[in-house]
């Protein structure tokens, strides 16, 4: 191999920066508080029913491109029901979440735009502004007033667009929707916000940040893989945005369609969201956490979300923790630079609506055992 990449490899391995792929027997481990599968849909019986229903009808692939063979009414159905369900005109689905970012901002965004973004928005975003061309302008975290600030200060440019995370996915906070809205209207830009961790969590209907907020932004981006447990990506908009896309998003237009599994899963996922109140639960077992591990002196911030940092500083010693947790059965993964900022590697903990009251012991006395006054 080429020596250069071995350097880089041994550098990353010195600094507890090595990324491995955790061992897929991890998944017989007592208790995995990491998933994104919030609401516990992805191995719901009724889920999987549906999914499978769908693949005997339609076939396990969908064929093609939305623009060839690949329109299938099952498409349309979940698009329609995923834009009643945020409250917008229309819904363009996308194989994925991250795609979904890219296909809309690379459409939007071109030499001639201006793009305000949030430091910690998602790598998918990141990506999906570099690619476009844009001027990228980057505001502190949820800092209207540098925002506001560099909206004054950098403001010839013909198109502006604000995006940021709905819910931030290292933090799990909230991005403040109601004044980033007022800040888009001052100067006439748009507002796009990746609801990709908000959808099916936070609102009092589980419709997202934007409903939390009462706020209507131009574009909510969202991911099927997440609360909705299934795979795939969509954009939530009003037609004209919708019908641009279409023309321009290559992401979109040069894609295999989603495959009927994926749509069967989300379908009645939308389904028992609406019915069942099953975020209104997982806020509560997530307030009680924050509150326990607060009360053992870790470093926790306020939140409302099922995701619960735990700073410890520096990589390495979120490595030890995360080691200290395998070995007594559970799985709550490190997050280290560069996925956050240098000296706030943390553990990060999520919940699940389906996590018993046994798994829920499981975690804490594990977090009192190594408590930083145990
Ligand atoms: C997970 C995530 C994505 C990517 O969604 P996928 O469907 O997994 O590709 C995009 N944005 C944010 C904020 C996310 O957390």
């Amino acid at each position: 191999m080429i020596q250069w990449l071995k350097d880089e490899l041994n550098k990353r391995e010195k600094s507890s920066l090595y990324r491995r792929l955790p061992s897929p027997t991890m998944q017989n481990l007592k208790v995995i508080a990491s998933s994104n599968n919030y609401l516990g849909l992805a191995k719901d019986e009724r889920v999987l029913h549906a999914a499978r229903e769908m693949i005997l009808k339609y076939g396990t692939g969908s064929t093609g491109s939305r623009l060839t063979t690949g329109n299938f009414d099952i498409h349309e159905r979940l698009e329609k029901e995923l834009a009643h369900f945020k409250g917008t005109e229309a819904c363009l689905l996308y194989s994925s979440g991250y795609l979904a970012n890219l296909g809309v901002i690379t459409a939007l965004a071109d030499r001639d735009t201006i793009i305000y973004s949030d430091e910690y928005n998602h790598a998918s975003i990141i990506d999906a502004c570099r690619l476009s061309g844009a001027c990228i302008i980057v505001y502190k975290h949820n800092d209207m007033i540098d925002l506001e600030r560099k909206m004054r200060e950098y403001k010839n440019h013909f198109k502006k667009l604000i995006v940021t995370d709905g819910v931030f996915s290292m933090d799990g906070d909230l991005a403040p929707l109601d004044q980033l809205n007022n800040l888009k209207e001052k100067y006439n830009a748009l507002l796009i916000v990746d609801d990709a961790h908000g959808t099916g969590v936070i609102g009092s209907c589980g419709r997202g940040t934007s409903e939390h907020f009462s706020t209507k932004p131009d574009v909510i981006i969202g991911t099927l893989s997440k609360a909705l447990g299934s795979e795939g990506g969509f954009v939530c908009s009003n037609k004209t945005i919708i019908h641009y896309l279409i023309q321009k998003s290559r992401p979109f237009i040069f894609q295999t369609s989603l495959s009927p599994g994926n749509i069967g899963a989300a379908l009645k996922s939308l389904h028992i969201i609406q019915t069942e109140k099953r975020h209104v639960m997982l806020k509560e077992k997530a307030n009680d956490m924050r509150h326990f591990l607060r009360t053992l002196n870790y470093s926790v911030p306020q939140g409302m979300t099922p995701i619960i940092p735990i700073l410890l500083g520096e990589a390495s010693v979120a490595l030890q923790f995360q080691k200290k947790l395998l070995e007594l059965g559970l799985f709550i993964p490190a997050i280290r630079p560069p996925s956050v900022p240098e000296h706030t590697s943390r553990l990060r903990c999520t919940l699940m609506f389906t996590h018993s009251d046994n798994e829920i012991d499981w975690i804490k006395q594990a977090f009192q055992s190594m408590a930083p006054d145990a």
